[in-house]
């Protein structure tokens, strides 16, 4: 993993308080006595990748705001010591509420993080309790103020559509509430129902607890109407954004800007190589073992459109071009003039990208526009 050209920086925390019962993450309950040989372990890597210039660094997991006090101010000593971070960085935290406290907030905010992600998924305590997190509507918002006492002026909100109970009415109470605090950036995501998780096996036995496809389609039409009214402009699929605070580090990920991963199942991105990390914990803090796999001209021409057109900005018939030459530009933007017609893409010169409609289905325009 050799590279000095300024990139990404993601760290993964596999730990959480419990685990919710519709997630299928690389997360762990239950060993906190792990913390601090995964921070040594953590450590151990970044010395080894150290030397790049960062420009964006995303704290994610799990349950990152689990960790100790202590653990931040260790990991960004270690982190400014081996990478020179810009000064503008965008430093994310994922927080769940439930893990915050006020200390924490301040570690936080003295060692550099600048931007928070708060996961809140709903604002009824019934739907909080079905999804199995530990908190509550009241537990959210205090973490909301602690992060803003401590100075964090950049808040994300992660909601979450189709939950079982879920209503268009409750949702929307959840999007007002979440409205009223004014944060910075909203996400906002769709339940998926994966294997080995309790939902699935819910799923099975009472599928009527789970809102149908037509109520998750409206719930999403809802959530993109109301939030431009509310000011916030959709740039990606599932985020909106206040004027300037779309996310640094997931644009670059869309836009396939190299970005090296650091911590157990954290994948890289560089010269085109992926590299994955492995997902086993007792191994990973041993000694850090990967595996890597070359990307062929297919892959990459297939993420830059998959992970392009999630984005409101779409993809150009000139980037194509200018990238992979015009046999294959052409040939894409030719596919694309049918959904258009369809409504489910729109085009403003030689830049296409899907419409709210098109969101819905893009999983399936997706795959038929794999080459
Ligand atoms: S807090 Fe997040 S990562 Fe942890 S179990 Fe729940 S959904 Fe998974």
């Amino acid at each position: 993993m050799k590279n000095k050209q300024a990139m990404e920086l993601y760290i993964h925390i596999p730990f959480c308080k419990k685990k919710c019962n519709y997630c299928d993450f690389l997360s762990f309950s239950g060993k906190e006595y792990r913390y601090w040989d995964y921070l040594e372990a953590l450590m151990r890597d970044i010395r080894r990748y150290g030397g790049h210039t960062v420009s964006t660094i995303y704290i994610g997991g799990g349950t990152p705001s689990a960790m100790p006090i202590g653990f931040y101010d260790k990991l960004f000593g270690c982190i400014r010591e081996n990478f020179f971070l810009q000064p503008d960085a965008e430093v994310t935290i994922e927080a769940n509420p439930g893990t915050l406290t006020a200390a924490k907030a301040v570690e936080y905010k003295r060692v550099g993080i600048n931007r928070m992600s708060l996961g809140l998924q709903s604002t009824v305590d019934e739907e909080l309790q079905t999804l199995g997190r530990i908190h509550t509507y009241t537990d959210f918002l205090k973490s909301f103020e602690i992060a803003r006492k401590a100075g964090i002026a950049n808040i994300n909100v992660d909601l979450m559509m189709g939950i079982p109970g879920q209503t268009e009415e409750s949702f929307k109470t959840t999007l007002s509430r979440v409205a009223l605090l004014h944060p910075e950036h909203i996400s906002a995501y769709m339940l998926m129902v994966e294997d080995g998780t309790p939902f699935q096996e819910l799923y099975r036995t009472q599928p009527e607890r789970f809102p149908n496809e037509e109520v998750v389609g409206n719930l999403y039409e809802m959530t993109v109407a109301f939030l431009a009214k509310k000011g916030y402009e959709q740039y990606e699929i599932s985020n909106f954004s206040r004027g300037g605070y779309a996310c640094k580090h997931n644009i670059g990920y869309w836009r396939r800007i190299p970005y090296l991963g650091i911590g157990l199942g954290a994948s890289s991105l560089i010269d085109d190589t992926r590299y994955r990390v492995t997902t086993d914990l007792a191994e990973y803090l041993k000694e850090l073992s990967y595996e890597s796999e070359k990307l062929t001209m297919t892959d990459i021409k297939n993420e830059t459109i998959i992970l392009g057109l999630r984005l409101k900005e779409g993809i150009s018939y000139s980037d194509l071009k200018e990238e992979f030459g015009e046999g294959f530009a052409g040939r894409t933007i030719a596919r694309l003039g049918k959904y258009v017609e369809e409504g489910f893409m729109e085009h403003d010169y030689d830049r296409f990208y899907f419409t709210t409609k098109g969101y819905l289905v893009s999983n399936t325009i997706l795959s038929e526009l794999m080459e």
